[in-house]
């Protein structure tokens, strides 16, 4: 067992700030972040057949069948990352796909380090999708209201100029996208707790705040 590859999770609903508190973990310690939205999302960029599939069910808020999900994390597993620590964000997002990866780790002698849940209240997240954007260049997040721009138009790390926003951080899909919360993933946090490795962390405070939680809590200060 190579305790510095222990993988973790980080769980929590749409807009709950998984993308960027596991950008940060990955700046701070060399871990590679790995999350199933962004894969997903080049893939739709791409035309690939995998993002022609998945594009319908992402538009619509749904979640991508587990088949699918499953055999993409397994095509990642094969690569060089995965044998250096790893952040998972936005997967997994049901227990079928919870147990399939437990079965991956195993059969590698990896075990998942801890799963950090974060903790926002519904109500906070329709505001804080509906207000965010990414640089397409170096893809570092923002948000109209809590992180805008130091200068108009460009990018505060690179100095990009194209944003994207993304077609599914809309009101409407996000009722969908909650409801697939709720009713497809919060059942795996018993599955972690029966585990012993669940962590809680208050998602609702600064991205600041957040990130020393999720430090403390891991034991990484
Ligand atoms: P995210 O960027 O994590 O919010 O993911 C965006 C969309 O990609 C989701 O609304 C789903 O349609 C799809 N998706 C991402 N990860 C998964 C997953 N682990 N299982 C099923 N669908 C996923």
């Amino acid at each position: 067992m190579n305790p510095a590859a222990e993988p973790i999770i980080l769980l929590g609903p749409p807009g709950a700030g998984k993308g960027t508190q596991a950008r940060r973990l990955e700046e701070q310690y060399g871990m590679t972040q790995l999350s199933t939205g962004d894969v997903l999302r080049a893939a739709v960029k791409a035309g690939t057949a995998l993002g022609r599939e998945a594009k319908t069910y992402m538009d619509a808020g749904k979640l991508v069948p587990d088949d699918l999900i499953i055999r993409l994390i397994e095509e990642w597993m094969q690569k060089p990352e995965a044998k250096k620590g790893f952040i998972l964000d936005g997967f997994p997002r049901t227990v079928p796909q919870a147990q399939a990866l437990d079965a991956m780790l195993q059969k590698r002698d990896l075990k998942l380090k801890a799963v950090v849940e974060m903790k926002v209240d519904d109500a906070a997240l329709v505001e804080r999708v509906s207000g965010r954007f990414t640089c397409t260049k170096c893809g570092e997040g923002y948000h109209d209201s809590f992180k805008p721009l130091e200068k108009a138009g460009e990018c505060n790390k690179c100095h990009g100029h194209e944003f994207i926003r993304r077609p599914d951080d809309n009101a409407e899909t996000m009722t969908t996208r909650l409801q697939a919360y709720h009713a497809q993933t919060a059942p795996i946090i018993p599955y972690y707790r029966n585990q012993g490795i669940l962590l809680q962390v208050d998602g609702m405070g600064e991205m600041d705040a957040v990130h020393a939680e999720i430090k403390k809590v891991l034991n990484l200060i």
